[in-house]
């Protein structure tokens, strides 16, 4: 078995190690020498199982992996217009938020502009281990790849973004029975496009309305049912007052406002950023369903109000016990396929439940620079990005707040490894619990 060694490892090559990537050469030129970053996908692309080709990412182009840092940047999306040619046209179109296929090719461009920091795509990580001591102290992280090799790090930066979703009651049907909206265009790949499958959409996010508006065209003679809870789709209530929530300079006074504090504004904004869709998105889907009305097309229809409450296969199909909220009344929905617009796993997903039980952690905690907390000194430092929704804020999962993000670990580390130096165990005060067991 082979065994590597670097001094950081990153976990996931995303926005957020991406954005990592760029502020170790600008901050920490040594570091990133020592760095590489390691991905599952055999190509960098942004949420590449929803990449279709009309979506658009929902926050401004300039929310990018480094201008909110330091709009001087190299690496900076619109330096990257300019260095494929696309400046001009851009401009013209005059928006502010960018097709996601641009911010795919963009992460792209970023990661293939990288000096120093390197980039190994098609390798999967399966499980993380802390590395001891003889006399027992944390010295770093041990990475297993699918490929059986190991990588030595010191430093571990993980941003896999979180697990799916997949409501426990639809857990047992058969995988290729049952596609999530992160699998998407895989899944479709599965399909044959001219049959009339009978389709189940479950969900009311805007993944669900992304998947409801692919298969229009994807799969155009199936018969789809979109079965949702509330009481019909609707559009996130934001509003400019409400986005500066998602400022990064909002994370500070998020990570210090007391639990309960938290919880209430994690509330009241919960609906600007789930279980809801884009005011364009909505229009979208009311100018298509009117046009259906128009034609007597009655093959894509919304069951709202409604609760899958249980779920079987039986004679070649799929059998969704559907319970009407206002009513109680059950029916039965027999359908070939179930594609799954319900969004992501709260708990910090498995790799790093795997991580948290082997370091005999019982919590997943993290402290305002975004290190794990191991609570004993330690050597080395793990980094988690992007599932720390509950102690810094909303805008943790998004684009919104991974350019400082990123300069916060690449300071915390250099402090970290000052501290080596100077004999001072690492070990931070201030952090706060992402329990394993969910929110
Ligand atoms: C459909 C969709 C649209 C979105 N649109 C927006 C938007 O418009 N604006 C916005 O701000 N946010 C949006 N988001 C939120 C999104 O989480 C962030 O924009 C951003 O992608 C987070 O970056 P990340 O690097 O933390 O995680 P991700 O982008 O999820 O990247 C994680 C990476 O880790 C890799 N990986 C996972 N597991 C392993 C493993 N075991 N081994 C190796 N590699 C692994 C994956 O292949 C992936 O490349 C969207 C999310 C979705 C699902």
């Amino acid at each position: 078995m082979t065994k590597r060694n670097v001094e950081l490892l990153a976990v996931g090559a995303g926005p957020s190690n991406l954005g990592l990537a760029v502020a170790l050469e600008e901050l920490a030129p040594d570091l990133a020498e020592n760095t590489l970053i390691i991905d599952r996908n055999p190509a960098i692309e942004w949420q590449s199982g929803l990449l279709l080709p009309w979506a658009k990412s929902q926050v401004s182009f300039l929310k990018d992996l480094v201008t909110l840092r330091n709009p001087r940047s190299r690496f900076s999306f619109l330096n990257f217009l300019k260095a494929t040619g696309r400046l001009d046209d851009f401009i013209n179109l005059g928006h502010q938020s960018p097709y996601r296929l641009e911010i795919s090719a963009y992460l792209n461009w970023v990661a293939e502009s990288l000096a120093t920091v390197r980039v190994e795509l098609g390798q999967t990580c399966l499980g993380i281990e802390p590395t001891r001591s003889s006399s027992g102290t944390v010295t770093g992280w041990t990475t297993t790849l699918a490929d059986g090799s190991q990588i030595a790090s010191r430093y571990l930066v993980i941003a896999t973004g979180r697990d799916p979703n997949v409501p426990p009651v639809l857990a047992g049907l058969p995988t290729d029975r049952v596609i999530h909206s992160t699998r998407y265009r895989p899944g479709l790949a599965g399909l044959q496009r001219q049959l009339p499958y009978r389709v189940a959409l479950i969900g009311s996010s805007q993944s669900a309305a992304e998947v409801f508006r692919a298969l229009r065209t994807d799969l155009p003679d199936s018969d789809v049912a979109w079965v949702m809870r509330s009481i019909g789709p609707t559009a996130d209530p934001s509003s400019k007052f409400t986005n500066e929530l998602y400022y990064p300079s909002y994370v500070d006074e998020f990570f210090d406002t007391p639990a309960e504090g938290r919880t209430l504004i994690r509330q009241e904004l919960y609906k600007t950023n789930y279980s809801c869709m884009t005011p364009a998105m909505l229009q979208s889907l009311y100018t298509d369903f009117y046009r259906d009305r128009l034609n007597r097309r009655q093959d894509r229809r919304l069951i709202t109000m409604t609760e899958v409450t249980a779920a079987r296969e039986s004679d070649g199909e799929v059998v969704l016990e559907l319970t009407d909220r206002r009513t109680g009344a059950v029916t039965e929905l027999r359908r070939d396929l179930v594609f799954l617009g319900t969004g992501f796993d709260w708990r910090p997903p498995k790799l790093i439940q795997g991580l948290a039980q082997a370091a005999g952690l019982t919590s997943v905690e993290v402290t305002r620079g975004y290190r794990l907390v191991i609570d004993e000194p330690s050597e080395g430092a793990c980094y988690l990005q992007g599932i720390n929704e509950a102690s810094h804020g909303i805008g943790d999962s998004l684009l919104s707040v991974l350019a400082h993000r990123a300069r916060d670990i690449t300071l915390d580390i250099l402090e970290h490894r000052a501290g080596l130096g100077a004999g001072t165990p690492a070990g931070v005060a201030a952090h706060s619990t992402n329990n394993i067991g969910g929110r």
